[in-house]
Parts: C-alpha cells; sequence; structure tokens
C-alpha cells in the first residue's frame, strides 16, 4: 500500500450568492459538499466534472488558497488548515500550483528567467548563482533553450508560457502538484506536448499529481486513479479502467457518452451538458433532475460515497441497491 499524502475529510466550502438589484436574496451554494477523498504518493488522481462542479474549488482548498467552511485536509498526517503563516509557507513550497491560463498567469513585466527563479527567493533558497544555475537546468528539463532566459511572456507561444509555469512550479522541488485544467486553453495540438511532458516529470522528480480537468480524453491519458465530481459531491472513485470500462454512476455514464471519441467501441448519444449549483438544504440526489434511473428514494435522501469493493466508490441509490440483491 502507498504512503498516504493527503487526506481529505467531511469537507465542504459554502458560498453566499446575493442575487436582485433592489430586493436583494441570499442564497447559499454548497460548492464542496462533504468531500472525503485520499490521495496516495506516486499516484496521479485525476478529478473530472464539467464547468461549475466544485473542482477548482477543491483544488484551491487543498493548496490553501482559499479555507472550507469545515471539514479536514491533512498532508503528510498534519491539517493543513491550522497551519500559521511560517507552515503555511513551508507547506507551500511542497505543494504547487500549476494554473489554467499561461496567459494571465505570468507577470508581463518579468523575463522567463526571474518567474521561474521567483519562488527561490521567496524563500530564500541558494545564492544568486546557484539560483541561476537551478533555472537553467529546469528550463532544460521542460523543453526551453537558455537562450530564451531573457525574454518576456510576450515573446513565447501558450505552449512555451505553460512550460515556464511548470518550471516555476518545480524549481522549489515540490512533492505535490495540484495541476487546475493545465492544458485546457492551449491549442489541441499543442496539448499532446504538455501531457506528455508532464508525465516525464512526474517520473524525474517523484511528483504526485491531482489533475483537475473537464476532459475525459485528457483524465484518461493522465491518471491512475479518478474521481468523478458534479455539483460539489464525489459521485464515483475508481481505478482509471473501470471508469472507462464499465462507469457505474449515472453521471460518470453520461460523462462518457458525451465524449467525442474514436476508440470508444460503444458510442453513446451525445448528451448537452449544462451546470447548476447545489442550494444548502436541497433535498435528494444532486443528479435525480437528470437521472435516467431514478428511485422514490432518489428524491429524499442525498446518497454517499460508498464502498463498492476495495478499489471502487460510488454515491448512487441504484448502485447499492444491486449491491444488496
Ligand atoms: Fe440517479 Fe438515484 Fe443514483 Fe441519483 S441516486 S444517480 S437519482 S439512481
Amino acid at each position: 500500500m502507498p504512503d498516504l499524502l493527503v487526506d481529505i475529510q467531511k469537507l465542504n466550502k459554502k458560498y453566499t450568492l446575493t442575487s436582485g438589484m433592489f430586493n436583494s436574496k441570499n442564497r447559499v451554494v454548497d460548492a464542496v459538499n462533504d468531500v472525503n477523498l485520499k490521495i496516495f504518493k506516486g499516484e496521479t488522481l485525476g478529478l473530472v466534472g464539467e464547468s461549475g462542479c466544485g473542482k477548482s474549488t477543491l483544488a484551491r482548498l487543498i493548496t490553501r488558497l482559499e479555507k472550507p467552511s469545515s471539514g479536514f485536509i491533512s498532508f503528510k498526517g498534519e491539517n493543513i488548515n491550522s497551519y500559521n503563516s511560517k507552515s503555511l509557507k513551508a507547506y507551500r513550497r511542497n505543494v504547487q500550483l500549476i494554473f489554467q491560463d499561461p496567459y494571465s498567469s505570468l507577470n508581463p513585466r518579468k523575463s522567463a528567467a526571474v518567474i521561474i527563479k521567483e519562488p527561490l527567493t521567496i524563500h530564500h533558497i541558494g545564492d544568486r548563482n546557484t539560483r541561476s544555475k537551478s533555472v537553467l537546468e529546469l528550463m532544460a528539463k521542460v523543453g526551453l533553450s537558455a537562450e530564451q532566459a531573457n525574454r518576456y511572456p510576450h515573446e513565447f507561444s501558450g505552449g512555451q508560457r505553460q512550460r515556464i509555469g511548470i518550471a516555476r512550479a518545480l524549481i522549489l522541488r515540490p512533492e505535490m502538484i495540484v495541476a487546475d485544467e493545465p492544458v485546457s486553453a492551449l491549442d489541441v495540438s499543442i496539448q499532446a506536448q504538455i501531457l506528455n511532458l508532464l508525465k516525464d516529470l512526474k517520473q524525474d522528480f517523484g511528483l504526485t499529481y491531482l489533475f483537475v480537468s473537464h476532459d475525459l480524453n485528457v483524465i484518461r491519458h493522465m491518471s491512475d486513479r479518478i474521481a468523478v465530481m458534479y455539483l460539489g459531491q464525489i459521485v464515483e472513485l475508481a481505478q482509471n479502467h473501470d471508469i472507462y470500462d464499465y462507469p457505474l454512476h449515472p453521471y460518470t455514464q453520461m460523462l462518457l457518452a458525451a465524449v467525442p471519441s474514436c476508440d470508444r467501441q460503444k458510442k453513446g448519444k451525445k448528451v448537452a451538458i449544462k451546470g447548476e449549483a447545489r442550494i444548502e438544504g436541497a433535498r435528494g440526489c444532486n443528479f435525480k433532475n437528470r437521472c435516467l434511473y431514478k428511485l422514490p428514494v432518489c428524491e429524499e435522501q442525498q446518497p454517499v460515497l460508498k464502498d463498492i469493493n476495495n478499489k471502487r466508490f460510488c454515491a448512487c441509490h441504484l448502485v447499492s441497491a444491486k449491491e444488496e440483491e
């Protein structure tokens, strides 16, 4: 059994939304709803779901860019929500984020070398010479040349900018990377290059990834295990091949049916996927209004993520009922 790196228990994040200009009404939305999730050292855990399902919020909670409304996230056995500014700084050295948009996440007034070097400066690691040496080594690792070190972000293509973002994330030699839609802003032709680079770097640096994407083809290419998220809740968690060969949850089945793919033999009807939000206090299954297999119990009780067998978890009354037969 690999070491447990991140342990998430009963995690909730609520936001208050105000609507209406004059008679303003507040609604509390459950962006992350009672999430339990474990990430093991050395694995790539893919987190997939449609836009607005809470996966980026979960990524921000794990990197402590936001604090939860309730629940726990522990990293190597320590509760990260109890960290003071000193221990949070040490945590950020260990857990780095790769952003979605390589266009807006780089400071346009700084050169590539300065951007990549910045974390070393912030953490007071090394001297001028060793920092410059580390930057050039890392630029080579991510496929950038030494001649590009003094160029500015606008002089790079989208893929090259994401390489700069990856180098910046790796310069502190973190144990874990949270990659939030790292290729969704790139041309399809460039996406495969960046995904393969991330795979190679995982081997070279002994990394653990939480890989967040709405794209099931990308998730399939990258992940060992996959967590499927719907309206703030993890609805299915399984090994990569189990999700694709034998999806259990009706939402996972619908997502897969909507994936344009050449190699899937069972091509389902294309399904229009649209976002919603779970309002605090809502009853029943989050997916009940879209589910083809709804049972009477689904109107009243929210299903919880249950252990179907050791490596497989699903939150669905239908699947639980079948298991009990
Ligand atoms: Fe469908 Fe019920 Fe399962 Fe929800 S719990 S996905 S409504 S069968």
